[in-house]
């Protein structure tokens, strides 16, 4: 059973009081919500506000970044241990706005991924093809091998997450339809199978990209879609739970 999670990444928004606002909210709806995980990724400056605000409770925090060294002269970085240290579960790597405005390449994801675990935190590591690219019916090539340099090294998937965000789809109001979202997870945990065999069995693949209260009820129909990462929709409380609700309610 790989039961479910639903991720919000806040991206570069809320300042620490609507930080607190926001995910007392997020906390206070989804109050005996069962079988899954519900995420909060703030901005650095808001982790230590809502983690006091989460703490104790069914809500686990995420950063959005993190740098792979573990300590010294990198200026404007934050390591894993850090993030650790501020109460972080989870941590995002590769997102496809870090990858396209920060230069982040799949070797730096790599060596994040790897530190991350060594340090015990979980990543989602984002993997999703542009729309460019889906148009030349590269999807499958390009993802297969974000995911294959993502996780090249490391031996045990058991605490990793992965996101299938199609670029075209973030921030676009254009999702994926469920057919195609589906595809490309199916094809994820493929690869995963040839390399984990049966543990991976129990790896989260989530869906990204526009994704709202309305859309997520056919989504999560889908057998290999596991849950959501939620960027612009997250940020709303109402339209936040609602997808929560739905996916604790289908799954
Ligand atoms: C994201 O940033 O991971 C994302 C999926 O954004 P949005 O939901 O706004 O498309």
């Amino acid at each position: 059973m790989r039961g479910w999670m639903v991720a919000g990444n806040w991206k570069m928004n809320n300042m620490v009081s609507e930080a607190v606002n926001l995910s007392k909210s997020v906390k206070e709806g989804t109050e005996g919500i069962k079988g899954g995980e519900v995420v909060l990724s703030p901005p650095f400056t808001a982790l230590h506000a809502v983690y006091e605000t989460i703490k104790g409770s069914h809500v686990t925090l995420a950063a959005q970044n993190m740098f792979y060294e573990e300590k010294g002269a990198y200026t404007g970085e934050v390591s894993a241990a850090m993030i650790k240290d501020i109460g972080c579960t989870y941590v995002i790597i590769g997102h496809s706005e870090r990858r396209k405005y920060f230069g982040e390449t799949d070797e730096w994801v790599n060596l994040k991924a790897k530190k991350s675990l060594a340090v015990g935190l979980k990543p989602i590591i984002c993997v999703g093809e542009t729309d460019d690219e889906r148009g030349k019916g590269v999807t499958e090539f390009v993802v297969g091998i974000q995911v294959k340099k993502a996780l090249n090294g490391i031996d045990n998937m058991g605490n990793i997450v992965i996101a299938y965000e199609p670029v075209w789809a973030i921030g676009t109001g254009k999702n994926a339809t469920p057919a195609e979202a589906e595809d490309v997870h199916r094809f994820i945990r493929n690869i995963l199978g040839d390399m984990y065999g049966d543990a991976c069995k129990n790896v989260k693949i989530l869906y990204g990209g526009s994704v709202t209260h309305q859309n997520i009820s056919d989504l999560i129909e889908m057998e290999d879609i596991d849950g959501a990462l939620v960027g612009g929709a997250s940020l709303k409380s109402e339209e936040f739970v609602g997808i929560i609700r739905k996916v604790s309610e289908k799954r």
